[in-house]
């Protein structure tokens, strides 16, 4: 990937329908761009993220009439719900979140220009673009023109030049409660026209990477690839990544936890950094499984680095493990691979278990970092702090050797720090002292 002229990565990547609570497929492009940022902001890149709110949306319309709501209000609902829900996955906000209801002048003066240069048709306050107007239509999605379904409605279609023509602007039709005018009357814009208004609006054209799951690349991507080429006489965009989908299978989930697909609640029963793994154990491209065995295999993963991290120093790390923090780098620069990343991580981890001297932390806390598990390496809250599992496990060590003035010794020392030891059927556990 190299950077635009200005020294920027800049990331546009499509967020949300905001018309429900969202589920945890919808997360998936969230976690795998902002990681994208992140990884890109600590290898030196001046790397920036955009992540769309589409606000204005026939599934909209159609969730908020039986609900009795204002569509504008259901928006607005679902807008912070999913702000609070991906605020739950720790990972930041990204630099911009723009709202297609906030960029209508933009989306207005970009169909003009459709219209001017002939890309463009009006039709009973309907505006369309004209494939037939753009040679290129077809090179993202390289489908046959004949197996092309734009899946819009009748009415579209019978005032369409053309079938595979796709609406730019939509007259207000009756029960639809939001309009905004425009040359040809009031009415809202279509889907993928937002984007590429939102896109321009915050990136510039030609930006370096448009995301997205890969069930938008026809015909949502398809159409904001042409839209901006057509009115820009540019490509909208150097590369394409799409994220393969999490496959939500009601079946491999278990009857006790219920299908815990929305966001909130998967945070709620599996935890954030989990979630987080469990989204790092595949490579971005690929689709995933959401079901227990993996949401099991992500939660013993995040066990497994916390109990190493209790023997882990504070400071750098020993020379074997700059290999691996190598290797680690090497798998994100190749295409993202954060499953291979995630085998290096595991790698240091099994090292500094085996070793008999202390570890320095500072490799595994970079790499923890890239992938916002960092605070793997903190005690989780009410833990005692690593130091003073080291001490219990010393005063374990001189209780089992017989050496039982160091092991008083040790449990005084601990007391002083605040914590009591108490011996319990698994074992010696700490307290916080009275
Ligand atoms: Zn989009």
């Amino acid at each position: 990937m190299s950077p635009g002229p200005d020294g920027r990565i800049r990331i546009y990547a499509c967020g949300p329908t905001v018309y429900a609570r969202i589920h945890v497929g919808n997360a998936r492009p969230f976690v795998v761009f902002s990681l994208l940022r992140r990884y890109l902001l600590h290898v030196g890149y001046d790397a920036v993220l955009v992540v769309n709110v589409t606000d204005i949306n026939d599934k909209i319309y159609a969730a908020a009439q039986p609900a009795g709501t204002p569509s504008a209000e259901l928006a607005r609902q679902m807008t912070a719900a999913y702000v609070a829900d991906t605020d739950g996955l720790g990972l930041g906000r990204p630099d911009h979140e723009p709202l297609a209801s906030e960029t209508i002048g933009e989306i207005v003066a970009l169909i003009e220009v459709l219209i001017e240069r002939g890309h463009a048709y009006e039709a009973a306050g309907d505006v369309y673009f004209s494939v037939s107007s753009y040679p290129d239509y077809g090179g993202l999605s390289h489908q046959r023109i004949e197996d092309m379904d734009q899946g819009e409605g009748p009415d579209e279609e019978a005032l369409k030049r053309h079938p595979r023509d796709f609406a730019l602007w939509k007259a207000q039709k009756p029960g639809e409660d939001t309009a905004w005018d425009a040359p040809w009357g009031r009415g809202r814009p279509g889907w993928h026209i937002e984007c590429s208004a939102m896109a321009e609006k915050l990136l510039g054209v030609g930006f370096e990477i448009h995301g997205g799951g890969s069930d938008l690349v026809f015909p949502h991507h398809e159409n904001e690839a042409a839209q901006t080429a057509a009115a820009r006489g540019q490509p909208l965009v150097k590369v394409w990544m799409h994220n393969g989908m999490v496959r939500l299978d009601e079946g491999k989930m278990s009857k006790s936890t219920g299908n815990l697909f929305l966001l909130h609640e998967a945070l709620a029963a599996y935890g954030r950094d989990a979630l987080i793994m469990y989204f790092c154990a595949g490579h971005y491209r690929q689709p995933v499984d959401f079901d227990e065995g993996r949401l099991e295999e992500a939660r013993a993963q995040v066990r497994r680095v916390r109990d190493a991290a209790r023997r882990l120093v504070t400071g750098p790390s020993p020379e074997w493990s700059g290999p691996l923090r190598e290797r680690f780098l090497a798998a994100l620069a190749e295409d993202f691979n954060t499953p291979s990343a995630l085998a290096a991580v595991f790698d240091w981890v099994r090292e500094a278990n085996r070793s008999d001297s202390p570890v320095g932390a500072d490799d595994l806390r970079e790499m923890l970092g890239v992938l916002a598990l960092e605070n793997l390496l903190e005690a989780p809250a009410g833990e005692a702090p690593a130091e003073v599992q080291e001490l219990l496990r010393r005063r374990e060590e001189a209780r089992r050797a017989g050496d039982y003035a160091r092991s008083d010794a040790l449990r005084d020392e601990l007391r002083a720090r605040g914590w009591e030891v108490r011996d319990g059927p698994d074992g010696p556990e700490l307290v916080p002292a009275e």
